[in-house]
């Protein structure tokens, strides 16, 4: 069953303060944002990403947004948090049947987290993760402030500032039947255009998708959240997420390295792809696809880091899946079964060795092409050329070459 994620990331965070947007401060080395993001783009349930962003950051969204393994799709965000979701819905899959929204404000929901809530939606039409109250939950009003002589049987004060009107409480709600929501929150593509159609008509504001859900009708179940899967809201969780994001790290500390080569032979009447990139030639790279050793090195690379075998296992040259396909979709590919096992490229160092033509005018296009590929920014992408000196078949102009270094990370 197609699923969409939806990315709420359309606000200013007013109760945050500060010059930057809530969502691109960075947490534990990564922003808050491309956690988010990342969640969802890495798990195997979802098939595409709509991030819905405030107008000036999705007209120059940062690299983590361009391209990467999965369709993503960036939209402007509206004025209120449903007319965000309104825009990002219009964007998503029109094959999805399931909707997953999420906050950009909670970059550790699990995996887990995500796939049962999926599984609870897909059974009922709508779920929401949410946490059983552990604390008391109180009820209250502003309490209209009375002179001290008028009664003595007043309610209780709360809260006793001079400047603020104090609260009191006015019932103290069973602690069994209340939970706290978060996101993902999960709709039947039905469910959700049900909502959203009822905010419109109705003139309905909501904090949540599920609200609008349950006030349309439709029965909404709650999932077990997490309670890592924290709201950054104000300056003072980002000491929790700090915490959360660094005790996730450690296995990422040491990283995996993964090595990667490849040859074509050099012929005329072929075009030269390197890095995806038509470089022009008098002669070009001879192969069952497009024959490009820089996409093939990475991509053998990436699978070496992660063990899952390489390029062949994978992409067989007899596959007519593959026959001209372009070896950036090849290296997409591998990007995703990385992802699937829960680890991210860092970086890669590629060498590409030829004797004509120079490459060097190429290297920024070819390494912004692969970084878009890998979801990483191009100071992470290094492309270096090289020639054989004359010596061998690459230095007598017969083959080209390339050797790749890749180094993933836990996505955590
Ligand atoms: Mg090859």
């Amino acid at each position: 069953m197609p699923v969409t994620a939806i990315i709420a990331a359309g606000g200013r965070g007013t109760r945050f303060g500060g010059g930057t947007l809530k969502q691109l401060q960075v947490v534990g080395g990564r922003a808050i944002l491309e956690r988010s993001v990342a969640a969802f783009v890495n798990h195997p349930a979802i098939a595409d990403v709509v991030v819905a962003l405030p107008r000036e950051i999705a007209s120059d969204p940062p690299a983590y947004l361009r391209g990467g393994s999965k369709p993503l799709r960036v939209v402007a965000g509206g004025e209120r948090r449903q007319d965000s979701v309104a825009n990002a819905f219009g964007a998503a899959d029109s094959k999805s049947d399931l909707i997953v929204i999420h906050d950009a404000a909670r970059p550790f929901a699990s995996a887990d987290l995500i796939a049962r809530t999926i599984a609870a939606a897909s059974e009922s039409g709508a779920a929401v993760a949410a946490l059983q109250a552990r604390d008391t939950v109180k009820v209250g009003e502003l309490m209209v402030r009375r002179a001290h002589h008028e009664r003595n049987d007043a309610p209780l004060i709360l809260s006793s500032s001079k400047d603020e009107q104090p609260w009191v409480v006015t019932q103290t709600l069973p602690r069994a039947s209340i939970f706290l929501a978060q996101t993902p929150q999960a709709f039947r593509r039905d469910v959700l255009e049900a909502a959203l159609d009822y905010a419109t008509r109705e003139g309905v504001d909501a904090t949540d998708e599920a609200a609008l859900a349950e006030r349309a009708g439709h029965v909404v179940r709650l999932v077990d959240g997490e309670a890592s899967n924290i709201k950054i809201t104000t300056i003072d969780d980002l000491i929790v997420a700090e915490a959360i994001a660094g005790g996730r790290a450690k296995p990422a500390r040491t990283g995996r390295a993964g090595i990667g080569y490849d040859l074509h032979r050099l012929v005329d009447g072929r075009p030269l792809i390197l890095g995806g990139v038509a470089i022009p030639s008098e002669r070009g790279a001879l192969g069952h696809s497009d024959a490009d050793v820089v996409c093939h090195a990475v991509t053998d690379a990436v699978l070496g880091a992660a063990c899952l075998g390489d390029i062949g296992t994978h992409f067989p040259d007899h596959d007519p899946r593959w026959q001209d396909a372009s070896s950036l979709d090849l290296l997409r590919a591998a990007v995703s079964l990385v992802h699937a096992q829960g680890l991210e490229v860092g970086n890669v160092d590629i060498t590409v060795i030829l004797e004509r033509p120079k490459i060097k005018a190429h290297v920024e296009a070819m390494r912004r092409a692969v970084a878009a590929v890998l979801g990483i920014e191009p100071d992470r992408v290094s492309i270096k050329g090289k020639t054989n000196e004359g010596v061998d078949a690459v230095g007598r102009g017969e083959a080209i070459a390339a050797h790749a270094i890749a180094l993933l990370r836990s996505n955590a």
